[in-house]
Order: structure tokens, then C-alpha cells, then sequence
């Protein structure tokens, strides 16, 4: 059957609306599109074993997932409806499932990711072989990427300033649309077996290979109810909002400083048009704002030009290979006690402050180790709650100076950057608790305290935590000048 014969006379459609990101029912288009016009909705996400086998994902990016699909099937229970979790290669399970549902139409998000684009591509030329319509909506991102790149001359626009100028010619982004009702599904049913469970029900962490053992502390439980619970915690502070500065936010705070909405925003539960104008909705009315690109709707024009950015021509860095300074990074135990701090608060809960990520991306690349910022992007991907292909690859080449940004001179420092926010050393103590005795002058340089000190505070510096791995002031001027080499061998 196809599109035609689904419209003609009575007959309506059989749809399958596919979730990948995008795990909410609110601001969903293409979930709207599939309930129209039709008598059966199959609501899907499939398990594609590509992801696990291309890239590495924590215990708690799994447990976030699986979180997030527990409530989408709750929400969906509400409007007597399912969520059906296949098990298998999209290319693979989507013939089976036309033919078993007597399918018409497939709807889902547009995703401009490079497998995501593959994938699709593949199934949507499969659902044509099948007499299958597919509608795509694009709902994640503020505007139409492509439509941004049009009005730029069909050019991806390289810089933040230029992208204001479009985005100011175009207007602001699209309302959300609302979630839907019972209204929406009066005359929709979706099928469901007394097997329903056993056959497409939610993943366990176990199912998924995982030790739910290892996840660590419950900081950020995932779902569209939380991230609209979170987003409403938020909202409701007015001045917070208003008086939102990225800059002046604390990288080291024992709370966070901004919003840690990124995972919902990743995976989809937190749809960024609602954000937009539920800040919007803030600013209004008030006498003054922080405008872009410090203001919390600059941070999301950030992750609208880091979905569109190419690859521009990347600078060639002969970086180091050294699996061990590697190793201790990612582990927390290069002897400076801020970046381990952070490591590790990345390690054990999936989410670091922005600020953070620079203070770790620089010391890894072109401050410290000089390590190359793909093996910084590769543990990102596997640590974050929040890991994003595009925003992680456009971050790390930002921060090594690859591409972006250029000012490879200015280096964090591993000591005082932390301390600017944070004297004494509140964040370090929670982190690295075996360096809580250590007094606030030694706390960020603990091999400086004198040994009888350091056997006071029950952790010698060699023994029971390591010597910093490289002399920061010796390194970071070494590796400027590499960096002014790699440079002027470019040019
Ligand atoms: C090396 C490095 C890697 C990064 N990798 C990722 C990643 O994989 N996924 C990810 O979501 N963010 C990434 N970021 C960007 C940024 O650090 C996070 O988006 C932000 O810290 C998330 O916290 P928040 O939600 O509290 O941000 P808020 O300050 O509350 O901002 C709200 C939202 O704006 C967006 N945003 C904020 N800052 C940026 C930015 N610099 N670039 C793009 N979008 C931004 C995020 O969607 C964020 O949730 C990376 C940054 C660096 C330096």
C-alpha cells in the first residue's frame, strides 16, 4: 500500500514514528505528523548496535538513555499509547516492520550527523522501495540549518558575528509546537501484544552490557519530566536569567553554575525552541538582559553554529603520542590537583562546567601534554552525559587552537585559574577528599608543602598522590613556540 491508496475513501494511514534524539513529545513535529490522518501510530526506537560498536558510552550516558526512555513510555501510556524499543540495524529491522505493521508512513527528526545522514538516507530509500512516505521535521536546532547556509550564500557561516547578522535577518526561531493530546489520537490506536514487554520493552542497563554497579552518583536523572522540571527550576529565577554572564559563571563550584540542561538538550528531552522562548518569555518585561553571546540565549546560538560548522581546514600539529601522560589525564592523576579534580568530577558524575572543559582541553593539547585534541574529543565522548559529536569536535578544535580561535598564547594555567574562583580549594577537597587536609596555600600545589606537612595531611606528594607530571611553567612556554611553528609552517 501507498500514500495514495492510504488517502483515498476511508483508508488512513499506519505510521511508525521513529525516535532517535529527540525523546519528548513536547515541540515534536514529526510525532504530530505521524498521528495525522491515521488509524494506527507504532512509536519506535531502535537499539543500533553501530553506536556502541563506533563509539564508547559511560554507565551513565546508558543509564541517562535508558531514563529517558522509561519516561517517554510513561508519557506515551498516558495517551494509550507505546513506546516499542527494536532491537537491531535500522536498515535491517525496517523492512521487517513495514511489511508486519502494513506500514504508510514513517516520520522523524531531521539529524544532520554524519552516520545519522547515512543511516537515513539508506532507510528512506528503503521506505520508497516499500510504498512508505516519510515526512522529516526539523526540530533540533533553532532554525533550519540549511536555510541558515542558504541565506549565507550557501556557505556554512564560520564565525558567531555573522551568524547574529542571519539569524538576525531571519527572525526569531520557529514557536514549539504543543505536545500531544487524547484529542490528537481519537481515532489512532496503537497496537500493542500481551508480550509487549518481553518483545520492545525498555533496555536494562544489564541487556546493555552494562554494570549498573559502576554508574555514579544519581546527579542527573534523564526524561523529558526532568528536563522540563529542570527547566522550569530555572526559568523560575528571573534575575539569574536576566543577569546570566557565561563568563562570570564558576567553573570549580561544589553546585552548578549553569543550567546542566546540555544531556536533555543531546538526547532530545528538552526540546532548544522551547528553551529559546521559554527565556524569551523571562526576558520579556524586564528593564535589562544579558544579551548574546554571554546570555544563556548566546549559549544556544553557540550550539546552533557548532551543529553547522564544516571542518575548516584543521592546523597540523605534530602532537605527542604518550598513552601514559594520555592514561593519566584521563584518570585524574597528573599531580595537579585542579585538572585531576575535574577529571574526575567528569569520570564519576558525566558533566564538567564549560570553563572546565577549557582548563582540561588546554592542559591535554597545546598548554601541557601536547596531546592531540582527538584523543581529548574520544574521552568526552565516552565520559559526558552530554556528548555531542558536532559540539565536541567544534569545542576541542577551539580549544587546542586547531581551528576557530587562534590566540594559542593565551595558556590556563593548571594553578591560579581555579584559584580565581575558588581560593580555597573547596572543589579540590570534594573531588580528591585524600588532599582534604592539606591548608588552602598548598591545596592547587601540594608537592610545594614541606614533607612533614605533607605527612600531616595523611598524603605524601610520590607516594600517595603523583608529582605533577610536567612542569607547567617549563612546557607551556616549550609549547607556544610549537604552536607559533605549526603556524607559521601553515602560512
Ligand atoms: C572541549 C569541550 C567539549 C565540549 N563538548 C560538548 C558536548 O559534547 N556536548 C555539549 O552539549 N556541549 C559541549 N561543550 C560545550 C559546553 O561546555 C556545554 O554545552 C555546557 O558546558 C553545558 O552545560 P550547561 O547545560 O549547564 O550550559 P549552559 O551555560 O546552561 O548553556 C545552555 C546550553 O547552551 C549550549 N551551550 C553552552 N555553551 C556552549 C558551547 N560553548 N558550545 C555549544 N553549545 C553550548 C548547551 O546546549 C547548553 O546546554 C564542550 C565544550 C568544550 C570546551
Amino acid at each position: 500500500m501507498n500514500e495514495g491508496a492510504a488517502q483515498a475513501g476511508s483508508m488512513k494511514h499506519c505510521s511508525i514514528h521513529w525516535f532517535r534524539k529527540g525523546l519528548r513529545l513536547h515541540d515534536n513535529p514529526a510525532l504530530l505528523a505521524a498521528m495525522r490522518d491515521s488509524r494506527q501510530l507504532y512509536p519506535i526506537f531502535i537499539l543500533d548496535p553501530w553506536f556502541p560498536k563506533n563509539m564508547r558510552v559511560s554507565v551513565n550516558r546508558w543509564r541517562f538513555l535508558v531514563e529517558s526512555l522509561r519516561d517517554l513510555d510513561e508519557s506515551l501510556k498516558k495517551l494509550n499509547s507505546r513506546l516499542f524499543v527494536v532491537r537491531g540495524r535500522p536498515m535491517e529491522v525496517f523492512p521487517g516492520l513495514f511489511k508486519e505493521w502494513k506500514v504508510t508512513r514513517l516520520t522523524f527528526e531531521i539529524d544532520t550527523e554524519p552516520y545519522s545522514r547515512q543511516r537515513d538516507a539508506e532507510v528512506v530509500r528503503l521506505a520508497a522501495e516499500h510504498g512508505v512516505e516519510v515526512i522529516q521535521k526539523v526540530s533540533n536546532t533553532l532554525y533550519d540549518t540549511d536555510r541558515i547556509i542558504a541565506e549565507n550564500n550557501d556557505k556554512v557561516p564560520l564565525t558567531y558575528v555573522r551568524l547574529q547578522t542571519l539569524v538576525a535577518e531571519l527572525g526569531p526561531p520557529k514557536r514549539p509546537v504543543p505536545a500531544p493530546t487524547l484529542e490528537n489520537l481519537k481515532d489512532c490506536r496503537t497496537p500493542c501484544g500481551d508480550n509487549h514487554d518481553a518483545e520492545y520493552g525498555i533496555p536494562t542497563l544489564e541487556e546493555l552490557g552494562q554494570d549498573p554497579t559502576q554508574a555514579g552518583p544519581h546527579l542527573y536523572p534523564g526524561g523529558e519530566s526532568e528536563a522540563l522540571g529542570r527547566l522550569d527550576l530555572h526559568m523560575n529565577r528571573t534575575a539569574w536569567v536576566c543577569n546570566f554572564q557565561k563568563p562570570q559563571t564558576e567553573p570549580n563550584s561544589l553546585s552548578p553554575s549553569t543550567t546542566v540542561l546540555s544531556p536533555h538538550l543531546k538526547f532530545g528531552c528538552l526540546s532548544v525552541r522551547t528553551f529559546w522562548w521559554r527565556l524569551a518569555d523571562v526576558y520579556q518585561g524586564q528593564r535589562k538582559h544579558s544579551s548574546p553571546p554571554v546570555s544563556l540565549h548566546g549559549q544556544l546560538l553557540w550550539s546552533e553554529l557548532s551543529r553547522m560548522e564544516g571542518t575548516p581546514v584543521c592546523l597540523q600539529v605534530d602532537w605527542d603520542d604518550n598513552p601514559e601522560h594520555l592514561r593519566a589525564w584521563r584518570e585524574g592523576r597528573t599531580g595537579y590537583p585542579f585538572i585531576d579534580a575535574i577529571m574526575t568530577q567528569l569520570r564519576t558524575e558525566g558533566w564538567i562546567h564549560h570553563l572546565a572543559r577549557h582548563a582540561v582541553a588546554c592542559f591535554l593539547t597545546r598548554g601541557d601534554l601536547w596531546i592531540s585534541w582527538e584523543e581529548g574529543q574520544k574521552v568526552f565522548e565516552e565520559l559526558l552525559l552530554d556528548a555531542d559529536w558536532s559540539l565536541n569536535a567544534g569545542n576541542w578544535q577551539w580549544l587546542s587552537a586547531s581551528a576557530f580561535f587562534h590566540q594559542f598564547f593565551r595558556v590556563y594555567s593548571p594553578v591560579a585559574f581555579g584559584k580565581k574562583t575558588d581560593k580555597d580549594g573547596e572543589y579540590i577537597k570534594k573531588y580528591l577528599p585524600f588532599l582534604r587536609q592539606f591548608p588552602a596555600a598548598y591545596i592547587y600545589e601540594p608537592w610545594k608543602a614541606p614533607r612533614s606537612m605533607q605527612e600531616q595531611a595523611g598524603c605524601v606528594i610520590g607516594r600517595d598522590y603523583p608529582k605533577p607530571i610536567v612542569v607547567h611553567e617549563v612546557v607551556s612556554k616549550r609549547n607556544v613556540e610549537r604552536m607559533k611553528a605549526a603556524y607559521a609552517r601553515r602560512s
